[in-house]
């Protein structure tokens, strides 16, 4: 019996793949013909397809699985979970090793120090494209009617009050170690809906016609590569209320963990790692806020 998860037995011989629910020794199943029974003795070795055993032909040999979907579908499966695991434990070791590091320069007990995994940015800083300029106006373009009739029918929403705390700003300075892994989603959109256009003329008092303008002013003259057109050397270009809920509300999941963990242990020091691709980008220490 295969105890893997994603053993699959589609009821077909082993052999010739014909429908078969007999078994062989070693639980394959096989259609009871004897040259299928016959064969699987001659070449016991026979290299098998990793999900449902059945044994491959020469031109599945090379990826180790059959043409079954339901073979690929599940090796897929299996692959996505080996790298999960291989990730987590890249993870964990470097976890192990930075807060061991710093724990042994400033003399205290790993025990009593935090840590946040996060998504850094390590982009190249340029100068705007005249084209990625262009895609961010026309997206503005795009959202203004939608705020004229939010802001005619007076259902502009109001700014969120953001959730204060000493755990959710001591949470936010990783912010800065990270350098925005999180916005590097925001291409030439910056998450930026009418509801974020009406929020904002209602609160600012600003022209609807003169909107696009002022959010252009808000450009910083370097962004980052492949990430928001308002990325730039000092974060957001934008304030708060220029912002989209999604970008105002956005903690990661190493971030909503580590905010957590702040409610017990405010003051510790932090071992922030950022990384991307697996690959780690830089170790940031955010020093402990108790007198030792
Ligand atoms: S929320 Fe997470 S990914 Fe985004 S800037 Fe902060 S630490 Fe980085
Ligand atoms: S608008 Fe600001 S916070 Fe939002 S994705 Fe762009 S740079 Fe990040
Ligand atoms: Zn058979
Ligand atoms: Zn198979």
């Amino acid at each position: 019996m295969n105890n893997s998860p994603y053993y699959y037995n589609p009821g077909r011989c082993v052999v010739c793949r014909q429908p078969g629910t007999r078994r062989l020794p070693g639980d394959d199943p096989y259609c009871g013909q004897p040259v299928c029974s016959l064969s699987l003795r001659q070449s016991p070795n026979a290299q098998r397809c990793r999900i449902c055993r059945c044994i491959l032909r020469p031109a599945e040999k090379g990826r180790g699985i059959c043409d079954e979907p339901q073979c690929v579908i599940r090796d897929g499966a299996r692959t996505a979970e080996v790298q999960r695991k291989a990730q987590q434990r890249h993870v964990r070791q470097l976890i192990k090793e930075h807060v061991h590091t710093f724990a042994e320069q400033s003399g205290v007990s790993p025990d009593t120090v935090l840590n946040a995994v996060v998504p850094a940015n390590d982009n190249q800083l340029l100068p705007i494209e005249e084209t990625r300029k262009k895609r961010f106006i026309s997206h503005l373009n795009n959202q203004l009617d939608g705020a004229r009739r939010l802001l005619a029918d007076n259902k502009a929403p109001a700014l969120d009050d953001a959730e204060d705390g000493p755990e959710l700003r001591r949470a936010l300075s990783v912010c800065a170690a990270c350098r925005g892994g999180c916005c590097m989603t925001g291409g030439e959109h910056g998450y930026i809906t009418p509801e974020t256009i009406a929020r904002y003329v209602a609160l600012s008092g600003q022209p609807l016609d003169t909107l696009v303008e002022h959010y252009i002013e808000r450009l910083p003259n370097t962004s980052y590569t492949n990430s928001c057109i308002f990325h730039g050397s000092l974060g957001c270009g934008l304030d708060r209320a220029m912002r989209s809920d999604t970008c105002n509300k956005h903690l990661c999941a190493g971030l909503e963990g580590l905010k957590a963990r702040l409610r017990e242990r405010e003051g510790e020091a932090i071992v922030v790692i950022g990384t991307q691709n697996q690959r780690h980008v830089r170790t940031v220490i955010i020093e402990s806020t108790t007198s030792p």
